[in-house]
């Protein structure tokens, strides 16, 4: 069974289990935070602080969250290219050029095993390397200046994208899956499926249980040394957000390709001074809803002109 997954198709984030804010997956953010609360007790003001919560920058995220909503269901889903439209177009082109084949050394269930992780890295790759562009390129960049322009970190923050970074990251999700995919069925026949926990691909339901929504958050935890080589750590993208290391740890899942390319800083060692946990890179960039939407533009046409 081809499974198509359109990053933008689950509308009720609540009930949908690849969604950040699936109950389950806002349940155990709460219980890793409570547990992190408790050994560290330093940081227990966070979970009722005002200036966290109610900052301007807080509400802004779920004003932005409502609208956005809108945004993508009104105007971006129905722009979305499909992945099973790159699907087609990569077997075909596979077929026209190469004739022909079909591997039948690996069983079923290896393809499948085979499939997962390939859908996942791929995914995670084109991730890092889209996030890295959006920083590299200035037109991208004053984008993507909206994500980074959150003074505090809530959940929230995750959606505070402007439409279009939404539009060409879901256009990179739709061409990482559907290549992968047109790959796999032009091996293995139409006959691939993805390895699931309710509904939700065992990776992304992996992460996301063991806490993806502390990443945008003010709990600060890191894993051990080696393993933030390999995995992002809620910390390292929250240094991702500071004033001084925004240029590092641009990875989704996975730290590796920040490792590979030099990218990577890892949480030990950093003093929490303000210097480096201070979020939000511009003093008044982006104060409401219009700028968030607009201000991007009118600062790329007046480079422009
Ligand atoms: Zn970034
Ligand atoms: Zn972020």
């Amino acid at each position: 069974m081809l499974m198509e997954i359109n990053i933008l198709d689950n509308l009720f984030e609540l009930f949908s289990s690849n969604k950040r804010l699936y109950w389950v997956y806002i349940l155990s953010s709460i219980l890793i935070a409570y547990m992190y609360l408790l050994l560290n007790k330093r940081d227990k003001n966070i979970i009722l602080n005002k200036k966290l919560w109610l900052n301007k920058s807080a509400i802004l995220d779920y004003k932005y969250f409502i609208i956005s909503f809108f945004i993508k269901t009104i105007i971006l889903l129905p722009i979305i290219i499909s992945s099973k439209n790159i699907t087609i177009t990569i077997y075909e082109f596979l077929l026209n050029n190469f004739g022909f084949i079909s591997i039948s050394m690996f069983s079923y269930i290896q393809i499948t095993i085979l499939y997962t992780i390939s859908i996942f890295i791929i995914n995670d790759f084109t991730r890092y390397i889209t996030h890295r562009l959006f920083h590299t390129i200035p037109f991208l960049w004053e984008f993507h200046k909206v994500h980074h322009s959150a003074k505090v970190l809530t959940p929230l923050t995750f959606y505070r994208v402007h439409p279009i970074e939404n539009i060409i990251f879901a256009f990179r999700y739709s061409v990482s899956i559907g290549f992968v995919t047109g790959c796999f069925i032009y091996m293995f026949g139409s006959k691939i499926s993805i390895i699931e926990i309710i509904g939700c691909s065992i990776f992304l339901f992996i992460f996301s249980i063991i806490g993806s929504n502390l990443r945008h958050s003010h709990i600060k935890i890191s894993y051990p040394k080696v393993l933030e080589y390999i995995f992002i750590s809620p910390f390292q993208h929250q240094l991702h957000h500071s004033t001084k290391y925004y240029n590092k740890n641009f990875g989704s899942y996975l730290a590796i390709w920040d490792t590979i390319f030099n990218t990577i800083k890892i949480s030990k060692n950093i003093k929490i001074s303000k210097e480096s946990i201070k979020f939000g890179i511009y003093k008044k960039d982006f104060l409401n809803i219009y700028n968030i939407l607009f201000k991007p533009f009118f600062k790329i046409k007046r480079k422009l002109i």
